[in-house]
């Protein structure tokens, strides 16, 4: 019979337990352990049942056992310690308030804020509104952010569909499905207003077409993360659609949910900013350049404020910080200029409508590629942000290689974009299991605080030993479970499974290899020799089996085939036993995957990985690196701690691959295999465990989230809020600037070094040690000297006579107008050295910044 009508019914929480709504509101549960074994006891099938949602638990428990929970004497004491600790951790000053003076130095009262704009976080499964690393990435940031109290506002979408989930079918071929968020049961909350109504803010689309926006709060530690959302009855279909899924659809869709994270994002920071009583944020991160309107929109603010195009670009640049992801140029947003141009929408007199007071054109050209009708979000970002980085020091000078052409006349090495590596948020990636060994080695201190890790060098091969072979284990169970669970959901019948409670080995050697399957990402790289895979696989006395996972793009079809590939080799009889493929890679099945490896395989095309987190992950938890010499592990691979595949130098992609297949093989098989089974009289492994101990001490400290915040805000956010400061203290510093940038304009055509000496030389030759004079004479234009900085490049030649690693050494005007400088020669070899002027001012932050240069 179907009922007539449905009612939900729901638990009402008790008086005394209260409290626990508190904790479940705030992210933090996610990353204390205490706190989560917490509401695990509350009633822990039900917590499981709801993916431990504690939201979503809470209306599901009986009456029955909550009312016995709240007569619990000692579950009642163990609420109040978790609830205490929340608000010490939220009150007391941390790394921030020891490190940085109030006002960041910038002579406010008050230390200004960060506001974090991504398209994604990743902060715990039960906020479902990420996809992989770029998310996983933004919700570490703002865990570490929080846990040193560094002061951040971030700014997102609400999604009404998480990234999809995956399964595949009895072909191997990935099958895609959408569960919906259900506010309800994700841990938001309306921010609300004065009146107690749920904020919202607007943007004008075309044809007056107004898209109201909904702000949800959730609280990560200290850090308020608004999520933005156009589902509202207010809005039409289309609209309610803007922020349906995450990546989901055509550009038009995606510039859709751009405007709104960009020119909402800023609107709704400044409605927080008024609710919450807090200072309005000084700096804007932009976490890629999915939220480069959001430079827009402060401009057109500015410019709403009487404020020229020029001075508000000038402005917003001096507190935007730009952070690209990407070394591959078909990972950038790109846009045709007239689908943007249409949702600009300029009046008669070119102002837009969308962003009041914005000049259409003048704003497009920020980010439209040289002769081109292509707008580039990269561009923008670049362009609207004094300072940018890319997320490990290869991809740094990567990215300023392929961004050059924005820096004209100058060389790569000089093109303003830096790198701050990423890292990984220690106590969300490190299993408990490891977490004790690390606490007591190292005490109970905040570890991530702390650069030297050197105390975990007195683990014991014993203590190591013990706790990998528990986080294998627990891989092993969990890989059964799931080739069970895909194999059901493939059609295979419950009797013919029998065999997935056998496979992997909680003893052999285990290989991890799990990332999103992008081509670049070459996954497929270990099946280059499929005998030789086998063959290793199948080794009796010394087994290797690898688990792997991850998640295809669903519109990236040569993904698809890559991982189906794959899954069919592992479907195999003779190796199933061997290598698994577990579908729907997700935040919880990494934690276990990664910890679980003893080592993390990644195999890039070199270098087309900007950082890579996940090897991060495993070097947390004890694992070893096996890498391409790609992204984060460039600069820190260390034959003690792991084994780099080497990069074979040739141009043809087939043949690389063979070569780097053939070397990925050979490492295996005659280094990586033989050390994990070599054992001691004792029996321990202790070649092994000395590598491990060494990737512990050395390389774990550097790769945590909370090095990438520290370096985040000495580098980028700290110069940042200096320099926006400088604009809000001294109202006409803009007009100033940008009148002196017109007039440096147009004088650099007649800027010119027109002679340039060495002085000190034999005939081009001098001893090292020995000091020469470089001396020039300048032509100004009608620039004052202090317009100017007149520099001596000097540095080594490359083969092509260029000079690498250049040298700047600054030259002083003597009293007979010439520029003399004097510079030493400390080193033997070849030495090159030209004089070059470029413009100086206190607003610039980099020399190449107005891509102006006259060299001798
Ligand atoms: C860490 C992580 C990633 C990112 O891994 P990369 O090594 O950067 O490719 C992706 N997805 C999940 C679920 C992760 O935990």
């Amino acid at each position: 019979m179907k009922p007539t009508s449905t009612i939900t019914v729901s638990s009402v929480l008790p008086g005394a337990l209260e409290p626990l709504r508190e904790l479940a509101l705030n992210l933090r549960w996610t990353w204390r352990r205490q706190c989560v074994d917490l509401f695990r006891s509350v009633d822990p099938e039900v917590f499981a049942d709801v993916g431990e949602n504690p939201i979503a638990m809470l209306p599901r428990i009986s009456a029955g056992r909550l009312a016995e929970a709240a007569r619990d004497e000692s579950f009642l004491a163990r609420m109040r310690d978790e609830v205490g600790d929340l608000r010490t951790y939220l009150d007391s000053g941390r790394w921030f308030q020891r490190t940085v003076p109030e006002g960041m130095g910038t002579g406010a009262g008050t230390s200004p804020s960060i506001a974090y704009f991504s398209m994604e976080f990743g902060i715990t499964p039960t906020l479902p509104i990420y996809s992989g690393g770029l998310g996983i990435l933004a919700g570490d940031h703002l865990k570490s952010a929080s846990d040193l109290g560094v002061p951040m506002v971030a700014i997102g979408l609400l999604y009404q569909d998480g990234y999809f989930s995956q399964s595949l079918d009895r072909s191997g071929w990935q099958q895609e499905s959408y569960r919906h968020n259900d506010p309800e049961q994700l841990p938001v909350q309306p921010l609300r207003g004065a009146d107690g109504e749920q904020l919202t803010v607007a943007i004008t689309l075309p044809g007056g077409r107004e898209v109201d926006i909904a702000i949800w709060r959730a609280q990560v530690g200290r850090v308020p993360l608004l999520l933005l959302d156009t589902n509202l009855a207010s809005n039409d279909e289309g609209a309610r659609q803007i922020t349906d899924r995450l990546y989901g659809g055509d550009h038009e869709h995606r510039i859709l949910q751009e405007l709104v994270l960009g020119i909402g994002g800023v609107r709704a920071v400044q409605a927080h900013t008024a609710v919450a009583g807090v200072p309005a944020p000084s700096v804007f991160h932009l976490n890629e350049g999915h939220a480069g309107f959001s430079g827009l929109e402060r401009v057109g603010r500015l410019m709403q404020a009487g404020s020229s195009f020029a001075e508000a670009v000038a402005e917003v640049r001096a507190g935007t910080v730009f952070t690209t992801h990407t070394p591959v140029p078909a990972g950038i947003d790109r846009f045709e200029a007239d689908q943007l141009r249409g949702y600009l929408d300029a009046d008669e007199s070119g102002l837009s409508r969308l962003i009041p007071a914005l000049p259409v054109e003048a704003a497009l050209a920020l980010g439209i590629e040289e002769g081109g009708d292509v707008f580039n979000m990269a561009q923008l970002g670049f362009r609207i942000a004094q300072r940018s980085n890319g997320v490990a020091r290869l991809h740094g000078a990567v990215s300023r290689a392929m961004f050059q052409d924005l820096y004209p006349g100058f060389d790569v090495p000089e093109v303003p974009i830096g790198s701050v590596t990423n890292g990984v948020h220690r106590r969300t990636w490190t299993s408990p299991a490891m977490d004790d060994l690390v606490t007591k080695a190292m005490g109970a201190v905040d570890v991530s605080a702390l650069s030297d890790w050197s105390a975990l060098a007195t683990l014991t091969d014993h203590e190591l030993t013990e706790t990998r072979d528990t986080l294998r284990a627990d891989l092993v169970e969990m890989a059964r479970t799931q080739v069970k669970e895909s194999w059901l959901r493939r059609g295979a019948d419950q009797a013919e499974l029998a065999w997935t409670g056998t496979i992997l080995d909680p003893h052999a050697l285990t290989i991890g290899f799990a990332r999103r399957v992008s081509t670049y990402k070459r996954l497929t790289l270990m099946l280059s020799d499929p005998d030789r895979l086998r063959r290793i696989l199948q080794d009796e006395e010394r087994p290797v089996q690898i688990v792997i996972a991850g998640k295809s793009h669903p519109a990236d079809r040569p993904g698809k085939e890559f991982l189906q590939q794959l899954v069919r080799f592992a479907d195999d009889h003779g190796v199933r036993h061997r290598i698994a493929f577990l579908p729907d890679y997700d935040i919880r099945m990494a934690s276990v995957l990664i910890a679980g490896a003893d080592v993390w395989m990644n195999n890039p095309i070199r270098p087309e990985e900007a950082s890579g987190t996940s090897g991060m992950k495993a070097v947390l938890n004890g694992g070893l690196t096996f890498s391409v010499s790609d992204g984060w592990w460039d600069e820190m691979k260390d034959d003690d701690a792991g084994w780099t595949i080497p990069t074979a130098a040739v141009d043809d992609q087939g043949e690389r691959d063979r070569l780097e297949a053939d070397a990925l093989y050979e490492i295996l098989e005659s280094r990586i295999v033989p050390l994990f089974y070599e054992r001691d009289a004792r029996g321990m492994q202790r070649g092994w465990m000395t590598k491990v101990r060494s990737s512990l001490v050395t390389i774990a400290p550097r790769i945590t989230a909370a090095r990438m915040v520290r370096d985040y805000v000495s580098d980028l956010y700290l110069p940042a809020a200096r320099a926006a400061a400088a604009f809000t203290a001294e109202p006409a510093l803009a007009g100033a600037f940008t009148s002196w940038k017109e007039d440096v304009q147009a004088a650099w055509p007649a800027v010119s070094v027109s002679s340039m000496m060495l002085e000190g030389t034999e005939e081009g030759r001098a001893a090292t040690g020995s000091e020469v004079t470089v001396v020039a004479e300048v032509q100004l234009g009608g620039l004052s000297e202090e317009d100017v900085l007149v520099e001596a490049v000097v540095g080594p030649l490359a083969d092509d006579d260029e000079i690498i690693e250049p040298h700047l050494i600054p030259l002083q005007r003597e009293q007979d107008g010439r520029w003399v400088a004097r510079v030493a020669l400390p080193f033997p070899g070849e030495i090159g050295c030209t004089v070059r002027v470029t413009p100086q001012h206190p607003v610039l932050a980099h020399r190449a910044e107005l891509g102006l240069v006259a060299a001798a």
